[in-house]
């Protein structure tokens, strides 16, 4: 069991301490930890679920097909990634094995507990201006159970750091609509969502 180190001041110091964490039991199957990227002071962090396969084989976070959808949005909402720092509520890839494929699984609410002092140190160490909440597992962590991003998405809200929160979907969420028609409602309003949270930013 590692716990984020008390005295680290820079993102690379976290992420050194992350590799060894066994806080749950995700840490057995998965690859490797896939900590968040970005610079310390990033005017806007963005919080995802989990790392997924692709993420999880290269050990960075937002590089798969939900990372593509992303980059197209920020790019789409004016905001560009080199200035955000971008993580996940959950360190570790959680999923079950279809022969040779890894389906993502949610992670359960004590695996998120788990790894919430890890976002929270990060939080500590970027002090980013604005958080984007990217689906429930990442808004649920921060602003409690009971929160629903499907209510309160796009709005301005203040989070338990004191730093004000914007929720939306998780890009990945885009990926899984069932036709074009919905897939192009769905990215314009994820976009929509992103550009208030640029503004704040
Ligand atoms: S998911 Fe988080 S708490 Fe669990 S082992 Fe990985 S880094 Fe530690």
């Amino acid at each position: 069991m590692a716990q984020p180190p008390a005295k680290a001041k820079t993102v690379g110091e976290l992420s050194a301490a992350a590799a060894a964490c066994q806080g749950c039991d995700l840490w057995q199957e998965a690859t490797q930890t896939v900590f968040g990227e970005g610079k310390e002071g990033a005017p806007m962090m963005l919080v995802g679920e989990q790392p997924g396969d692709q993420e999880d084989l290269q050990g960075r976070p937002f590089v798969g097909p939900a990372g593509r959808v992303l980059e197209q949005a920020l790019d789409e909402a004016g905001i560009d990634r080199r200035r955000v720092y971008v993580t996940n509520a959950v360190k570790h890839f959680r999923f079950t094995r279809r022969g040779k494929r890894r389906l993502h699984e949610k992670p359960n609410a004590a695996q998120v507990r788990a790894c919430r002092p890890w976002l929270e140190a990060e939080i500590e160490v970027v002090k980013p201006g604005l958080i984007v909440l990217l689906g429930a597992t990442a808004a649920q962590s921060v602003m409690g159970p009971a929160f629903r991003v499907s209510k309160q998405h796009g709005e301005v809200l203040e989070s338990p750091f004191g730093i004000p929160v914007v929720a939306t979907v998780h890009p990945s969420s885009i990926l899984r609509s069932v036709d074009d028609k919905s897939r192009d409602a769905a990215m314009s309003s994820f976009i929509a969502d992103l550009m208030v949270a640029a503004k704040q930013a």
